[in-house]
């Protein structure tokens, strides 16, 4: 009886001890696989904007720790914020950035997301720079106020990019449709500045961080400037949207516009979607939040930025549980 409990224990313990290395061959081989093909993307915007240079800062810091965590990273030139979301519940993207106007429409069906139903998979990582909605007219087009827009060419944005939602709410604001331009152009960020100076248009409007390639490229290339938005119906656009808050854009930035230009802007956010893993999640964090002072110096626009403040605020879909880890480890949230 005793010998034969004892073989069976012995027979039962070495078949689980073959089980368990089986077993913990597959999960090493697995792990190793995996390790392998962890390629994860970043959706940014045209390659003049602060999205794709963003982008590609933190697709370097995480590159730099492939051998530790093995996860590729790479960065997508892509339409904007829209592009990005959309990107996201498609699949073809694990991360995007995308402005808090366009995170909120996304997670609510409005606006450009108005055709879909509410993305409730949608998720938060971190915020980024603020961004202002910026108005570029030529020099010679007149134009000195919001109101001047009418009865001009103006470049409301390709569809897919944050700056046409959020033209699209300015509009909206002021009560017009596109037939108030005599032409409403729907160019990239990457082409509009050539286009502004070439003649085709006469002003641009932007949702970027400053300072920037594009607006610098249109300041530079041909005389123009920034021109403010403001008014009681941005007043009243800015006081009912949480997201939305009043600003200026520095007067000594960019050529041709000496004194600080009046307007509103919303943040810039690093989104996920539920399918993104908490490990991947958590390693992308800790790659940028680890070494911040190199991530600061990767583009002008960085250098504001505030670890607190990205750990916090513009954080409207439900924070990722890998950046939920970081923050808590690094003592950012409670
Ligand atoms: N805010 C713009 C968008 O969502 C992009 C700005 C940029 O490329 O930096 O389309």
């Amino acid at each position: 009886m005793t010998t034969a409990n004892g073989k069976t224990w012995r027979r039962t313990g070495i078949a689980a001890l073959a089980v368990a290395g089986v077993l913990s061959w597959m999960a090493t081989d697995a792990s190793a696989r995996s390790q392998a093909v962890r390629n994860v993307n970043i959706g940014t915007g045209g390659v003049t904007g602060v999205y794709y240079p963003a982008g590609g800062a933190v697709c370097r810091l995480v590159n730099k720790g492939r051998n530790h965590h093995g996860i590729r990273c790479a960065v997508e030139s892509t339409g904007g914020s829209v592009a990005n979301i959309d990107g996201l519940r498609d699949g073809d993207l694990t991360f995007g950035i995308a402005q808090t106007d366009a995170q909120f429409a996304a997670l609510n069906a409005e606006g450009a997301f108005a055709d879909k139903s509410p993305y409730k998979d949608l998720r938060s990582v971190f915020s980024l720079h603020a961004e202002m909605f910026t108005l570029v007219a030529r020099a010679a087009a007149g134009i000195d106020s919001l109101d001047d827009l009418k009865g001009k060419r103006v470049n409301i944005g390709n569809p897919g990019s944050g700056q046409r939602s959020t033209m699209e709410a300015v509009m909206s604001a002021k009560g017009w449709t596109a037939a108030d331009f005599s032409e409403a152009t729907e160019l990239t960020s990457a082409e509009q500045s050539r286009a502004l100076c070439d003649d085709r248009i006469d002003a641009m409007a932007f949702t970027v961080g400053h300072p920037n390639a594009s607006i610098k490229e249109a300041t530079v290339t041909c005389p123009s400037k920034l021109v403010h938005v403001s008014g009681p119906d941005i007043d009243a656009l800015v006081a009912a949207k949480p997201y939305y808050f009043s600003g200026t854009i520095p007067g000594d930035m960019y050529q041709g516009t000496d004194k600080d230009v009046q307007t509103f802007g919303i943040r810039a956010t690093l989104l996920t979607s539920t399918h993104t893993s908490e490990e991947t999640v958590y390693e992308v964090v800790k790659s940028v939040f680890e070494r911040f002072d190199q991530f600061r110096k990767m583009h002008s626009v960085f250098g504001r930025l505030d670890i607190k403040r990205m750990s916090s605020e513009g954080l409207i879909a439900p924070l990722h549980p890998g950046a939920e880890r970081y923050f808590k480890e690094a003592g950012l949230i409670d």
